[in-house]
């Protein structure tokens, strides 16, 4: 048996991570861009109340397993609207997860940003960016992603309109 002695100093890492997930999980449940996710792809809003999200240690800031969300803890160092950001293009993934049940669909051998799933994911990833942050803002983090994924020169402002298109 392990016995849990909840520590009463302010570096209770656990309890700060339980108030994370619960203001995470208002925000989804609450949030346009979240609700909009789950609408366009015939998925009840129910979805945002019941997909699961916890935080673990990981070698990526985030990640989706078989609709399971699962945010790195180093997360918690950034402020709530890029916690959010995360969560939003993971949500994309989860529900992508559960529309795909029992088919393989791996195109994973495809460039990361060529992947449709992940194209779906940063477009509502960026729409909420905007929505939160702004336009230059969002702008300005879609030329950091495809300069951070070398998106070849004449191959950016496509991309870039792709990704930014539901903004
Ligand atoms: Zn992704």
């Amino acid at each position: 048996m392990i016995k849990i002695i909840a520590s009463k100093n302010k570096d209770n890492s656990l309890m700060k991570q339980m108030e994370t997930l619960s203001k995470i999980r208002t925000s989804l449940m609450n949030d346009s861009v979240a609700k909009e996710i789950c609408e366009e792809n015939n998925m009840g809003v129910w979805f945002l109340a019941s997909v699961p999200i916890n935080f673990e240690d990981l070698d990526v800031t985030a990640k989706t397993v078989n609709g399971n969300i699962t945010l790195n803890p180093k997360l918690m160092k950034k402020s709530f609207k890029i916690i959010m950001r995360y969560v939003i293009h993971e949500l994309v993934h989860a529900i992508q997860h559960v529309e795909d049940y029992g088919t393989k669909q791996d195109d994973k051998r495809k460039d990361y940003l060529n992947r449709e799933d992940e194209i779906e994911a940063f477009q509502y990833q960026v729409k909420f960016d905007e929505q939160i942050r702004g336009e230059d803002k969002a702008e300005e983090y879609v030329d950091g992603l495809l300069d951070f994924h070398d998106i070849p020169s004449d191959q950016k402002r496509d991309k870039k309109e792709e990704i930014m298109e539901k903004v």
